[in-house]
């Protein structure tokens, strides 16, 4: 077996295995653009991905079905991400990531939420498992929600 090639981005670097990616994202850079980044020029359809690393600043949302609401809030202090998790798709043409996070506070207290956006303080390593067909959502049943529509699915 040959070692595999190093893939590099503007912000990160990869390397291919069996059914995915490892994905390394630089310090300093931001999460989600840097695996939409990764996602797009790879031309992933779609993706279960998995992450681990550390944070200064993160952006968490919550949607209120209530007030039909997202509210945002972010949190600017040094986090470890315990856990990340989400996943790639198609929202029409537009890549979608859906992540969600539990960050760790220096009192071992934690936030979580959907992830907007973080910036890396330390490191990022994340696993990319990769589904060869492109894969959509859809918001026709209710407009606030996007879910699989398998109906789409594009080999
Ligand atoms: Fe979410």
């Amino acid at each position: 077996m040959n070692k595999p090639d190093v893939i590099k981005g503007k912000t990160w670097q990869a390397q291919k295995f069996d059914g995915g990616y490892i994905v390394n994202i630089n310090n300093g850079e931001k999460i989600i653009s840097s695996l939409e980044d990764f996602i797009l020029s790879e031309k992933i359809g779609s993706a279960e991905i998995t992450g681990i690393g550390a944070t200064n600043e993160a952006t968490l949302g919550f949607f209120n079905f209530k007030k039909e609401e997202f509210s945002e809030q972010t949190f600017s202090e040094q986090m470890e991400i315990a856990s990340a998790i989400g996943n790639a798709s198609y929202k029409n043409e537009e890549l979608y990531i859906h992540m969600h996070v539990t960050l760790v506070r220096d009192n071992y207290s934690s936030y979580a939420g959907h992830l907007v956006e973080a910036t890396i303080h330390g490191v990022a390593e994340f696993y990319v498992r990769t589904n060869p067909f492109k894969v959509y959502k859809s918001n026709e049943v209710d407009k606030n929600m996007w879910v699989y529509n398998f109906e789409k699915t594009e080999i």
